[in-house]
């Protein structure tokens, strides 16, 4: 666990010269007098940053302050995690919730021998996902004796010697951790409570230079909002590389050396078992909830030329308006080739193309790689004829 830790507290003190005070809640921001403080300090800013992150959602239902139900933030939730396992040598978990976290939560249990169940409320594994791709990761993760259960509304969990029972509407799941990956919310309350302006789903509101509706104040990574690029409008999409590079240019910012962001393109990957799963852009459904006329292409191809050997699935969904002929967004899934593949579709995006300018794009080929048309080149062409 220790190897994961990218750079010590020790570290920033003492090459960086930061003077870096942990195991400190900030409690409260006044803006009037520029201090923020907490339970035994008080410190005078010229210029503050709010990094804040996100946090775990725990439903408030009984029994999910239960020990054995578990949420997966930090580290320290991972040790938790690590520990209870083997203190308790778990051999069956729940897993609440199956978005990402809970999809490689999902693997890494099997990984130890441990059955896992996971169950949800609303009735589709990935609702943002093309159903036919859907489809795919849902075989896979039943491939591998995953128990789905979508659909169940949770109504609590009750706890009987070690054991917990999860108590839905039509079943009862039993296992001896479950853990709780039921989406994540900004810690945007302290900046709530000084009076700054908030964003969607409740995230600091920041302009492109990351600067809050005061000022002084710049908030930046899983707290704060952005713009879309696709949609020109506010989102939040909290993910590690938004949460750097808006760290990084608030710095710039605050020392004069002016910084602004473009924006998010909503681009994620992930892995499920043996299935690379990778997004960016919008779905049908967002598309259409952003005003736009889209039209989609869903196609399966190869990860390599047809007869070269290991060549396995790939398949690509594309999204793109009909009456502008813009890009809106991909989904793919297979098992290579499809995660880092997406990336030249986050590119366009950016450049806001047309399927059409995408379509003629010259993309790599060699037979270890891929097709002579590239998937992402099929599903252009084939999104082309339905706009
Ligand atoms: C299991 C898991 C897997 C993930 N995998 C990926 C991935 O594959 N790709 C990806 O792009 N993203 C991934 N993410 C998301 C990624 O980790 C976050 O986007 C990123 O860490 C956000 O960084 P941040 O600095 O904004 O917030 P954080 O890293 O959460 O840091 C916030 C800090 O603020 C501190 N803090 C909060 N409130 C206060 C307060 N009042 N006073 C003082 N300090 C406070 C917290 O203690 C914490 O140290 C994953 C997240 C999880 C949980």
């Amino acid at each position: 666990m220790d190897d994961l830790v990218v750079r010590s507290a020790d570290v920033f003190k003492e090459k960086q010269g930061i003077d870096l005070q942990t195991g400190h809640q900030v409690l409260r921001i006044d803006r009037e007098n520029m201090t923020l403080s907490g339970e035994a300090f008080r410190v005078a800013y010229d210029k503050l940053l709010i990094a804040t992150g996100a946090s775990a959602v725990k439903p408030e239902l009984p029994g999910f302050d239960l020990p054995g139900v578990l949420t997966l933030k930090s580290l320290s939730d991972g040790r938790r995690i690590k520990d209870f396992i083997r203190a308790r040598k778990v051999s069956k978990a729940v897993i609440i919730g199956m978005g990402y976290i809970a999809l490689e939560m999902g693997e890494a249990l099997l990984a130890r021998d441990i059955q896992v169940e996971m169950v949800k409320p609303r009735p589709t594994l990935l609702p943002w996902m093309n159903p036919e791709l859907a489809a795919v990761i849902r075989d896979e993760l039943e491939k591998h004796g995953v128990g789905l259960h979508p659909g169940n509304s949770i109504q609590r969990i009750e706890g009987r010697k070690g054991r917990l029972q999860v108590i839905c509407d039509n079943q009862v799941l039993e296992a001896q951790m479950v853990l709780v990956a039921a989406g994540v919310k900004p810690n945007s309350d302290l900046a709530a409570r000084a009076g700054l302006e908030l964003g969607p789903a409740g995230s600091i509101a920041v302009d492109d230079s990351l600067q809050t509706s005061d000022k002084n104040i710049y908030a930046a990574g899983d707290c704060a909002d952005a713009y879309h690029v696709v949609t020109g409008g506010k989102t939040w999409i909290p993910l590690a590389l938004r949460a750097n590079r808006a760290g990084w240019a608030v710095a710039d910012n605050v020392v004069g050396r002016e910084v602004r962001l473009p924006g998010v393109a909503g681009t994620a990957v992930f892995k499920v078992l043996d299935l690379q799963v990778a997004r960016t852009g919008l779905s049908i459904a967002e598309a259409e909830r952003f005003g736009f006329r889209p039209a989609e292409a869903v196609i399966k191809s190869r990860s390599r030329a047809h007869a070269h050997p290991g060549n396995s699935a790939i398949w690509v969904q594309m999204v793109g308006d009909i009456p502008t002929g813009r890009l809106l967004g991909a989904q793919l899934v297979g098992r290579e080739g499809a995660a880092h593949r997406v990336n030249a579709v986050a590119v366009a995006l950016h450049r806001q193309m047309t399927v059409e300018a995408f379509s003629q794009c010259d993309l790599a080929y060699a037979p270890p790689f891929g097709p002579v048309w590239d998937p992402l080149l099929t599903a252009a062409n084939q999104l082309l004829k339905k706009l």
